[in-house]
């Protein structure tokens, strides 16, 4: 099947594609980013909008930059998947997670064309960008007529493929605010490209010989990827040196949290299963990326 009729725009300027969108509205138009997500859809008659706006030309969009005292890092939407698995820019020095992240992401052709903006306006439970915006507390900024604004990732996904952008806005970045040296994202997929069945996200920080800032996020286990704060509760200041019962409690607890839904893929208790074994392995691999840390 091929996509019905509709009029293609590409903007000049991040301007004129404020102005676009805000003239034709989320009800007629869409933005056109890598197309690995829309263009699909539109294929398959899922959507049907009058108008694209294709935004590949707007380099601005494609700036990797340093940004804020922390060591933080900002990434322009249209900033490939295969740019940041790369390591392409100098400012992705002491962000090498983020490009094993970037991995794990569909095919090589999907990375090479798809881009962490389209992905987060997506917003799949089950994607990788959602599910790291959120362990690490990144702030996604939106443009429109009325200026920009920064969205907190908790925020920003509001259910299944739906977020906090307007219809007026445009994503036009994502911040990280600090270097994530113990971000690890563990998933399970039947074939190699394949959309993660569950992923687990988690990040642990310290504070001289204990644990502080833990964070854990999973996808794939309902209409929004999710954090478990209950979980993170249960790492917070608990001895480095024997982190492992709060591990495997935390990762019960993440399992026993989840009430995913079952489908053709995987019954809901498989997928509980998974959440306890990913999460339990994520951990781990953050808390041995934590031991090369200063405290
Ligand atoms: C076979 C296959 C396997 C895949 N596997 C994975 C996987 O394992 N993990 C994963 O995360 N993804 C996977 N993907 C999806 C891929 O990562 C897409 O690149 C991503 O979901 C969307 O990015 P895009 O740039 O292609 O966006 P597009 O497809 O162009 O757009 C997606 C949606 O976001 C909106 N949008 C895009 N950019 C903006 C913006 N700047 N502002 C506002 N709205 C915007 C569009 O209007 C559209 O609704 C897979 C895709 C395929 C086809």
């Amino acid at each position: 099947m091929k996509a019905a009729p509709f009029a293609y725009l590409r903007p000049g300027s991040l301007d004129e594609a404020v102005e676009l969108v805000a003239e034709v509205g989320d009800d007629d138009g869409k933005i056109l980013a890598g197309g690995q997500s829309l263009l699909p859809v539109l294929n398959l008659r899922l959507a049907h909008p009058a108008v694209l706006i294709d935004i590949a030309g707007l380099g601005e969009l494609r700036a990797i930059e340093p940004h804020g005292t922390g060591g933080g890092l900002t990434v322009g939407a249209m900033a490939t998947h295969r740019v940041l698995e790369r390591g392409s820019s100098p400012a992705l020095a002491g962000f090498a997670p983020l490009s094993r992240v970037a991995e794990l992401i569909g095919h090589l052709p999907i990375r090479t064309r798809g881009t962490i903006g389209g992905s987060l306006a997506h917003a799949d439970s089950a994607a990788e960008w959602p599910l790291v915006a959120l362990v690490l507390d990144c702030t996604i900024h939106a443009l429109s007529r009325r200026g920009v604004r920064g969205i907190d990732a908790n925020d920003f996904f509001e259910g299944p493929f739906s977020t906090a952008l307007e219809p007026d806005e445009i994503l036009t970045g994502i911040h990280f605010p600090r270097p994530p040296h113990t971000l690890n994202v563990v998933e399970f997929a039947r074939r190699k490209g394949d959309f993660a069945i569950v992923a687990a996200a988690t990040v642990l920080g310290r504070r001289a010989d204990r644990c502080e800032h833990a964070r854990i996020a999973v996808g794939g286990v309902a209409s929004t990827p999710v954090r478990i704060p209950e979980a993170e509760k249960v790492l917070e200041g608990c001895p480095l040196s024997d982190v492992h019962p709060a591990v495997l409690e935390a990762a019960y607890v993440c399992g026993e949290t989840v009430d995913p839904p079952s489908d053709v893929h995987a019954s809901s208790a498989y997928r509980k299963r998974l959440v306890r074994v990913l999460v339990e392995r994520a951990l781990l691999r953050s808390h041995h990326d934590l031991e090369g840390t200063p405290s």
